[in-house]
């Protein structure tokens, strides 16, 4: 049986540790920074979260190490309206990390580890077949294993529920895969990799959806920054401007968009409806700095659009 509205977010999660320095450190060098701040992240918690707080029943197949900050991370999540009782806690690894810098004209190198994450197995998969299948929708992105995102998308793809993808990072995807997805939410970089197509204009985003649809994905929504998003349904497409606010940090924007489109969407809202209320959330997180505590609650964003 379904229930009506639950979401299903698969994905992964890290500690990102953040250090402000003038400039990036060379080979062999040692910089002193001049700020250091732990903020949780990862696109699958981030998009979570969004959904979460936007006001979505949300429950999150991921998987923490056994160490102090797995524990903080699922805490922090369920907090956020998450039911974690699908998040695995893994013996003898450690929780995913990102270690970033970020110089003194705003710029990031960032190197990952993978951590945990990279024990989200096809077997972790099939053990929430149950939960998958009794979703309304299923939220994914690429930080995780591609095989077990295969096996989620197929498990949902048979049990009638919606198969949502943001493919980020961006990475060519088998045919297998796109075939199954019901809304895909690339970027114009992600949009690239998967279509060959440079999105740089309308006509392009156009282009490039159609080449989506082609591999049988009935929604495309091209997220294009400060310009909103190509939103193409079998075909039919249109840009739908965002809000202009004062950019000050576009960290998790897109992971914010994707989990309120998501809560939206399991509303029953219109998509032009859903991708303003997404569009919304995401404007409210770029005014703000962090991926994680960017991400505005469902009162936030009500009062925004009033
Ligand atoms: P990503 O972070 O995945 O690269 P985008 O940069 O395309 O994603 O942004 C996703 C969404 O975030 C946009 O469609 C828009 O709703 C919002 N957004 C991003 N940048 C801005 C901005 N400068 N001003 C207002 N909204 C923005």
């Amino acid at each position: 049986m379904k229930t009506a509205g639950k979401l299903v977010v698969l994905g992964s999660i890290n500690a990102d540790h953040i250090l402000n320095l003038e400039s990036f450190p060379t080979p062999g060098e040692t910089v002193t920074g001049n700020q250091y701040q732990v903020a949780f992240g990862g696109k699958g918690a981030n998009q979570a979260v969004a959904a979460g707080r936007s006001g979505a029943n949300i429950a999150f197949i991921a998987c923490t190490g056994d160490d102090d900050i797995g524990e903080r991370v699922r805490k922090q999540l369920a907090s956020d309206n998450i039911d974690v009782a699908p998040v695995s806690v893994v013996a003898g690894e450690s929780t995913g990390v990102a270690l970033i810098f970020v110089n003194g004209e705003g710029e990031n190198v960032i190197g990952i580890h993978a951590g945990a994450n990279a024990a989200l197995s096809t077997e972790r998969v099939d053990a929430q077949q149950t939960l998958i299948a009794q979703s309304s929708a299923l939220l994914m992105q690429l930080e995780s294993p591609v095989e077990s995102v295969l096996a989620a998308a197929r498990i949902a793809h048979q049990n009638n529920t919606t198969v949502a993808l943001n493919p980020a990072p961006a990475r060519e995807l088998s045919d297998e895969l796109l075939s199954l997805v019901d809304i895909i939410t690339p970027n114009e970089t992600e949009a690239e990799k998967l279509t060959g197509i440079k999105v740089a204009s309308d006509e392009d985003a156009a282009r490039a959806a159609r080449v989506l649809h082609d591999k049988g994905i009935n929604t495309v929504i091209i997220t294009l920054g400060s310009r909103g998003v190509w939103a193409s349904v079998k075909g039919e497409g249109k840009r739908v401007a965002g809000f202009k606010v004062k950019a000050i940090d576009t960290i998790a924007a897109g992971d914010t968009f994707n989990g309120a489109l998501m809560t939206a969407l399991l509303e029953d809202k219109p998509l032009d409806d859903a991708i303003r209320f997404a569009h919304a959330a995401a404007a409210i997180a770029v005014t703000r700095t962090g991926a994680q505590p960017s991400v505005p609650w469902r009162n936030e964003i009500d009062d925004f659009l009033a």
